[in-house]
């Protein structure tokens, strides 16, 4: 049983890396630190307490155990070890987040061999290109001849010297293949290209070309300063005007936001974001001095974006193009935002404006008041609903408001639907029961819209709610805070637990003995959190900070419950054979079955016995 319970627990996504090479990683790094990065921490015990980064914390529930090296969030139910912590709030996945940590303790992990095909191969060979790529655009805009028309064009937008450098941009010549002689000479192969969306496959076949052909170019990074992929603004009147990479295994359009990396010090810190759609937008106030500001990559605004947003901020501020905002772009920001927990603004510009020819010609302050008087995306989206309403006529005015309505109802929260609801009925001079008859769903409880499809909603259960025996849960918990003396963990049986993150919790720790008997707990902690069964309960066990009179009676009247139901348990499904066997006439098996309930009754001596016969008329 121990080999195939160690066997089982090893996790799905650790890629090429040793264990024992994570562990030396793990072993170096305090989580402490590690978090307190990204979370502004206080001591509390033996434990750091914050506000949980992974969802809308008014009281800090989220706890880090330096002794233990875990972290655990009492609201949300997120937990694990310092890697879970970095993949959850980075965005990166595991052999890239134990890669990264592993340079700066300096544990240098060895490339995988590509020929592997593994995604991580695949992922860092793009990430190669891309970066080569970078360094190369940059130079054809230093070049004299090369980057000429690239400079002029910025210079006329206003970008100066010190942003290029900055963000990085650079240029692609007008020729149909500088780019693939160029990175073909430095040693990438066609496949590595094509991979990094960086060349095309003619049509005819054979051969290819570049991709981004006669354009100013910006670098996407990621949070780790990666370059991930590439946007591209043509400098002659060709299509398409915006250029992107394609997706590739570093880079999804509808996950990225440009900026972002540069952003995040600001965002965190005035814990406000600004969403703008275009590449000059976002850099045009960077260049300004407001740098909490990000640019989806000219799409519009993904449940995937709202969810990276959640991670840092808790105000956005949206801004609305005033030609084709209105109505529609309202309820798609209302129905984007209604659950994330996110406060939200919008600011239009005059018409004829963008953010960089308003901060150009106003300057940042004249921004900054916008944003101060900008109303709420559900007051935007009441104002422009109701324009469209009769004058004069109540019937019209509530009618403009279905749609604002629908999404409301979608609210999970119900302090802030009531707050919503108020809202709206006051702009309509209505009284709120009056939309309540309309809306019931705005009063009672609503159907569990899930925030966006995605972890939240399995994490939110994982947690806090827990299933099975109390006992179990105390025991479970006790065996984490290493209270189980010997005699006791000769005393656990896991097929005694009812719940199956139990269960394969004490599985784990019956392979991790010491000679006398105990349980290591330490070692049984850091395999158990990385296990997709048990993990979590192993966080939130581990931090609780429960207290009993007189623990060995508790850990001996634990035990003694989980034998007797168990028993109990036994007792009942041969029973229920005993009944089948008995109208089926099968005599030898009733026989049988017989003694069996007679031995577990006798091994149950001691405690009170199951009538069998009461126990067969039921
Ligand atoms: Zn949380």
């Amino acid at each position: 049983m121990q080999d195939g319970a160690v066997g089982a627990t090893t996790p799905v996504s650790r890629g090429l890396i040793s264990d024992d090479i994570i562990n030396q990683i793990r072993d170096r790094v305090d989580i402490a630190d590690i978090v307190g990065q990204h979370v502004s921490m206080t001591k509390a015990g033996q434990n750091l307490k914050g506000c949980c980064p992974f969802h809308q914390d008014k009281t800090p529930s989220f706890t880090v155990s330096p002794s233990k090296q875990i972290f655990h969030c009492f609201g949300c139910g997120a937990g694990g070890n310092v890697f879970t912590f970095l993949i959850r709030i980075t965005g990166a996945n595991f052999p890239e987040v134990v890669r990264d940590l592993g340079r700066k303790v300096g544990i240098e992990i060895e490339e995988a061999a590509p020929h592997v095909g593994s995604q991580v191969a695949q992922a860092r060979r793009v990430e190669q290109v891309n970066q080569a790529a970078a360094v190369w655009f940059k130079q054809n805009l230093l070049d004299e001849r090369v980057g000429a028309s690239g400079r002029l064009y910025l210079g006329r937008r206003g970008i100066q010297q010190l942003t290029i450098d900055q963000f990085g941009i650079g240029a692609a010549p007008a020729e149909w293949d500088s780019l693939l002689k160029a990175l073909t000479k430095q040693g990438f192969s066609h496949s590595d290209l094509m991979a990094a969306g960086l060349v095309v496959a003619r049509d005819s076949g054979s051969g290819f070309y570049d991709r981004f052909r006669g354009r100013v170019m910006f670098t996407i990074n990621d949070l780790h300063k990666r370059v991930v992929g590439f946007g591209g603004r043509v400098l002659d009147n060709g299509t398409p005007k915006y250029l992107n990479s394609p997706d590739t295994p570093l880079f999804r359009k509808g996950h990225t936001l440009f900026a972002l990396d540069k952003a995040c010090e600001a965002i965190v810190r005035t814990k406000t974001v600004i969403v703008v759609e275009g590449y000059f937008d976002a850099i045009a106030l960077h260049q300004a001095g407001i740098s909490y500001v990000v640019a989806t990559l000219g799409t519009a605004l993904t449940p995937q974006h709202v969810q990276v947003l959640r991670r840092f901020a808790g105000n956005v501020v949206l801004l609305f193009d005033p030609d084709a905002a209105g109505v529609r772009a309202a309820l798609r920001g209302l129905d984007l935002f209604v659950n994330s927990g996110l406060g939200v603004k919008v600011i239009t510009l005059p018409t004829g404006d963008d953010p960089d020819t308003f901060v150009r010609k106003e300057g940042p302050d004249a921004f900054a008041r916008l944003e101060a008087a900008a109303p709420s995306l559900l007051d935007y989206a009441l104002d422009h609903s109701m324009k469209l309403a009769e004058a004069g006529s109540l019937e019209s005015r509530v009618r403009s408001v279905d749609n604002v309505l629908r999404i409301l109802q979608k609210s999970e929260h119900p302090i802030e639907r009531e707050e919503r609801m108020k809202i709206v009925a006051e702009r309509l001079g209505i009284n709120q029961s009056r939309l309540i008859e309309r809306y019931p769903g705005l009063q009672s409880q609503p159907k569990k819209v899930p925030v966006s499809p995605g972890v939240q909603t399995s994490e939110r259960t994982a947690s806090t709610v827990f299933k099975g025996l109390p006992e179990e849960r105390d025991l479970v918990l006790l065996l984490l805070h290493g209270r189980l003396a010997p005699a006791d963990v000769r005393r656990l049986r896991p097929e005694a637990f009812t719940v199956a993150a139990c269960r394969k919790l004490v599985e784990l720790a019956l392979t991790h003995l010491d000679r006398d008997g105990r349980i290591e707990v330490r070692p049984l902690l850091d395999e158990a959190v990385d296990d997709a069964v048990c993990g979590l309960l192993a966080t939130e066990l581990s931090l609780r900070e429960d207290h009993f009179d007189d623990t060995c009676a508790h850990i001996k009247a634990c035990l003694e419950c989980l034998d007797r139901k168990r028993s109990e348990q036994v007792l009942r499904d041969l029973i229920g054979r005993l009944k089948t066997a008995e109208q089926e006439g099968r005599v030898d098996e009733v026989h049988l079955l017989n003694v069996q309930i007679n031995e577990v009754r006798r091994r149950k001596a001691g405690t009170p016995t199951v009538d069998v016969g009461s126990m067969l008329k039921e």
